[in-house]
């Protein structure tokens, strides 16, 4: 294994990344990786390449396009691009068939909507999440609609002056979204 991406410093993501640097692979990652890693003290591979915005690494022949868009599910959210397989990475945001994280333990609300739209813009045929099913784009356009409608619901309600607790309650999830 030449390489290891940390897709995005979340602990299910990048744990044990030391196993595959012990082994020579070299780990990349966004800059702003470093700040959970140490912050959090997580137990893995300490990023020996990092990328601010783009970075391009060839593996057999082929391009593979590391970008960061915006920071969605993390501040140091990686998409991995495969341009001649038409596929694509988008670890954890692009997750199909249910609202993501609805705990949201770490989210930007603009910049998710921001990094679905960047999804958009490319034509690809395989989008992975990486630890569930591969996503349509009809599933990545649902989940967009879901997420802003979800939005301008909550901020309805709030507005109203309702309560956390209320907002929870009364909030549903479409037939899409809610597995
Ligand atoms: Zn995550």
């Amino acid at each position: 294994m030449r390489y290891v991406v940390h897709a995005h410093a979340h602990a299910d993501q990048i744990n044990g990344g030391e196993v595959f640097q012990n082994d020579r692979a070299l780990i990349v990652a966004n800059d702003r990786a470093f700040e959970p890693i140490f912050g959090e003290l997580l137990p893995t591979a300490v990023p020996d390449s990092v990328l601010d915005r783009d970075m391009k690494i060839t593996l057999g022949g082929a391009d593979v396009l590391l970008h960061r868009v915006s920071s969605s599910h993390s501040n140091s959210m990686t998409m991995v691009l495969y341009p001649k397989y038409e596929a694509l990475q988008c670890s954890d945001v692009c997750r199909n068939m249910t609202l993501p994280y609805n705990d949201f333990l770490d989210f930007y609300y603009f910049d998710w909507i921001k990094t679905l739209d960047w999804v958009a813009t490319h034509d690809v045929d395989i989008i992975d999440v990486g630890q569930y099913e591969l996503t349509t784009r009809k599933e990545r356009a649902t989940l967009r609609v879901y997420l802003t409608d979800l939005n301008r619901k909550i901020l309805d309600m709030v507005r109203q002056g309702q309560s956390w607790d209320q907002l929870y309650r009364s909030t549903q999830s479409t037939d899409e979204v809610k597995s």
